[in-house]
């Protein structure tokens, strides 16, 4: 029942991760008592297969640590994010922190060296512009994480 809102595939538990597996939060299954989950990975819905190599952005670009350009695939998960938004009349996203393409507020530096740095994931970028809100699992109540 309720709201729709967009949620990253892996935090329900869709082993779509880069490396085959999920981010799985009982507090991100939880809001199905409130809201109509509408889950999606945008990396996936742009073609990149499960597992790939991580990958990073670097600027406008996301490349992975051998230097290959996946920006083009990035762009299409998150045009296609927010096509799902639309069509659904989605306003809100919980999307997974960090993520190249779903984090919010903060993603790695591009140096694949674990450091974080102001900035958003190509699709929550994409998906603020266009006026739905992005948070993270890390801005659920219940998650410490
Ligand atoms: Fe999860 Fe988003 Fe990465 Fe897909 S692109 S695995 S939904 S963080």
């Amino acid at each position: 029942a309720g709201t729709p809102i967009l949620v990253s595939a892996c935090l329900l538990g869709e082993p779509c991760r880069y490396d085959g597996r999920d981010n799985g939060l009982p507090a991100v299954l939880a809001l199905a008592d409130r809201f109509i989950l509408c889950p999606i990975c945008p990396e996936v819905a742009g073609g990149l297969p499960i597992p790939r190599p991580p990958a990073e952005r670097q600027g406008r670009a996301v490349r992975t640590a051998a230097g290959e350009d996946v920006t083009a695939a990035y762009r299409l998960g998150a045009a296609k994010a927010l096509t799902l938004a639309r069509d659904r009349g989605i306003r809100l996203a919980i999307l997974k922190a960090k993520s190249p393409s779903c984090g919010r507020g903060q993603v790695y530096d591009g140096t694949f060296s674990r450091r974080l740095v102001p900035g958003d994931g190509v699709t929550s970028e994409c998906l603020e512009a266009k006026g739905i809100r992005v948070f993270t699992e890390k801005d659920l109540p219940s998650q410490g994480r």
